[in-house]
């Protein structure tokens, strides 16, 4: 590859967001933003890069991410640092830098790039966008149930409606060992069929072997021992919990007994939404309770939950659900024709803008004659046109003419024009006026 061309093109996997997609981006952050305010959860903003020992200590060695998806660097000074692959380990180490947790109870969330080098295909990217939700300090279900019922409520707003909600219980860190132990001896059976990534996990995190991807292994974890069969009686109590709470919400779900997630942190309560709608691509939000991994990571311990969606994948839900805006078109476009009308127009749409700071102006730039001004006007989708000539501005008027119906041209006295402009929108006010 020629050298120029390498360097226009973006690294594979990591995508540009047009201008022509942004609506929906914009559109979610929003509305998530409204939300989770209203349940009083507040942003976080942490570091895109974090040292690599903590995704390795909070995510798991024995997982896809860190056994093979980080982006790892040595910086210059000679440390080895990973752009983050999610979000979780980074709100949790900020908890316990800051200083934020000593019995305090946490609502937070937060949103950004997150880096893993998978294969790329529609919906998984290698930067992939995530917006993420943390409770901190809550060891009841019912936070379980809100953090759901919240997500619920997102999906409705936007109107997504082909999401399922999957749940599981990976119970305590005890009851796993007791489980551990049946799905060895289960696998080991069967070791001709493990795959080499499962063989290796069958030492290190027999566990992770139930979240493989390979289809030749997914008769043999069809097969395996069920986790719920293990679950100790408190984890249990916990899951009903839940689950009434859930059906007293009327949100529906469906038990998965096998799904473990692909991150070592979980206990407990575990859930997905899933689609039929993103092809090959079907987890939409997953999140789950981490009541271990505060201390792990050197905090004082305190059960939390939390949960993280895709944008892309979120966005392109809302894209075949018709849930995107169009772009905002200018209120007002303003053509001026003209030497001193160019000059004066300008500094007239900053007067403008000045009394009407909720109005959208747009100056035709570059020139042009009328013609082609008008036809600018037109494509930007502007309501009305605010025309300047050099002859009209001698006798210190300008005209406004709609660009949506035949209405015709009327002239003012430059003055006036903050005071008419609004009142002439609301006769006009059609389909771009309704949003
Ligand atoms: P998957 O099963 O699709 O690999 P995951 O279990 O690895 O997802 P999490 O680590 O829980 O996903 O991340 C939460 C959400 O982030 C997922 O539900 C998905 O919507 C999104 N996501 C994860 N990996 C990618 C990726 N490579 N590209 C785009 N979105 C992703
Ligand atoms: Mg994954």
């Amino acid at each position: 590859m020629a050298e120029n061309t390498f360097a226009v093109q973006s690294v594979r996997g990591m995508n540009d967001v047009l201008p022509t997609q942004v609506a929906g981006w914009q559109r979610l952050e929003r509305v998530t933003r409204e939300l989770f305010t209203a349940y009083g959860f507040e942003e976080l903003r942490v570091p895109i890069v974090e040292h690599t020992a903590l995704f390795k200590r909070a995510i798991g060695e024995y997982t896809d991410i860190v056994e093979k998806e980080m982006y790892t660097f040595t910086d210059s000074g000679g440390d080895s640092l990973t752009l983050r692959p999610e979000a979780t380990a980074g709100v949790v180490r900020a908890a316990i830098s800051n200083g934020l947790l000593r019995g305090a109870r946490l609502k937070l969330w937060t949103s950004g790039p997150m880096f893993r080098h998978e294969r790329p295909q529609k919906g998984r990217y290698r930067q992939f966008h995530q917006i993420d939700v943390e409770a901190i300090g809550f060891a009841g279900p019912d936070i379980d149930a809100e953090l759901i019922g919240l997500t619920a409520r997102l999906w409705r707003q936007l109107g997504i409606t082909r999401v399922k909600l999957k749940l599981n219980s990976l119970g305590t860190a005890q009851a796993r060992r007791v489980y551990r132990e049946k799905l060895v001896e289960y696998f080991r059976g069967h070791e001709s069929l493990l795959d080499a990534d499962s063989r290796r996990r069958l030492e290190g995190n027999p566990l992770r072997i139930l979240d493989s991807k390979n289809p030749d292994m997914q008769a043999l974890v069809a097969a395996a021992p069920l986790l719920t069969d293990h679950l100790d009686s408190e984890s249990r109590e916990h899951f009903d919990g839940l689950c009434a709470m859930l059906a007293g919400m009327g949100i529906d779900y469906v038990i998965d007994p096998r799904l473990v997630r692909g991150l070592d942190y979980y206990s407990r309560t575990v859930f997905e939404w899933v689609t039929d709608a993103l092809g090959a691509q079907d987890a939409v939000c997953s999140g789950g309770r981490y009541d271990d991994l505060i201390p792990q990571l050197g905090g004082e311990a305190q059960p939390a939950i939390g949960f993280a969606m895709g944008i892309e994948r979120v966005v392109e839900l809302m894209g075949q659900a018709g849930a995107v805006d169009a772009p905002l078109a200018p209120h007002v476009y303003i053509i001026a024709s003209g030497e001193r009308a160019q000059r004066t127009a300008l500094a007239l749409a900053e007067r403008l803008r000045d009394d009407l700071p909720t109005l959208r102006f747009q100056s035709n730039m570059g020139g042009g004659n009328f013609k082609a001004q008008f036809r600018r006007a037109d494509r930007s989708g502007a309501s009305l046109a605010l025309i300047l000539g050099d002859t009209e501005l001698e006798r210190g008027v300008a005209s406004l003419k709609s660009l949506r119906d035949e209405s015709g041209q009327t002239q003012w006295p430059l003055p006036d024009l903050a005071a008419r402009i609004p009142a002439i929108l609301a006769d006009l006010a059609g389909p771009t006026e309704a949003g």
